[in-house]
């Protein structure tokens, strides 16, 4: 197995894979053994992030091909999810995450969620940082380590702060039109 012939839409079908067994980023990278971050980047089409023994694992895991041309491996048992509180939703692009520029780097601040599920794009929601497994409190960063909770996988050659603030003017917009509620602007800038 090569992973330069790890295709974009195999990709998606791990991500597709992951979700359909309602398991989170994090307690599949916990199965596997890497990061939760990593497998954001896998399922964002950037496999070149992951060491390839782990992306075989994550293939047999999920019961999904890696090539094509091969056999469809067998789905193994999905793995027991801890009990949920809040948790936020991992994907940087989804209308749950507010981003923001600070210093030339780009923040999100997530929406905190109950229930299993992202209510806004259907990801599993995750409960715990991602880098040192504590559980989340909100705020864009962790309260004990402070590394960011969400991890931009973004289009190379975007300009973080133009970006952000592009996008949330959609949120706004797409959030003033399913809520009517007012901006989710938290501070700062007017
Ligand atoms: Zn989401
Ligand atoms: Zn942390």
């Amino acid at each position: 197995m090569n992973k330069n012939e790890i295709t974009l839409s195999v990709c998606r079908e791990l991500a597709r894979a992951r979700k359909g067994k309602g398991m989170s980023q994090s307690a599949l990278a916990a199965a596997v053994g890497c990061k939760q971050s990593q497998i954001s980047m896998l399922e964002s089409g950037q496999p070149e992030k992951i060491a390839e023994e782990t992306v075989v694992k994550i293939g047999e895991l999920l019961g999904v091909s890696l090539a094509p041309a091969s056999e469809a491996g067998t789905a193994v048992s999905s793995i027991p999810l801890p009990r949920l509180e809040k948790g936020y939703c991992p994907d940087c692009q989804c209308p749950g995450n507010v981003p923001y520029e600070v210093g030339g780097r780009l923040l999100f601040w997530p929406t905190l969620q109950t229930g299993k599920r992202c209510a806004y794009c259907g990801e599993v929601l995750e409960t715990v940082c991602p880098s040192c497994g504590e559980p989340v409190r909100g705020g864009a960063c962790c309260t004990s380590c402070g590394e960011p909770l969400v991890t931009p996988v973004l289009p190379e050659g975007i300009r973080p702060g133009e970006w952000a603030e592009e996008r949330r003017r959609m949120l706004r917009e797409l959030r003033g039109l399913i809520s009517g509620q007012g901006p989710i602007e938290r501070g700062g800038d007017a």
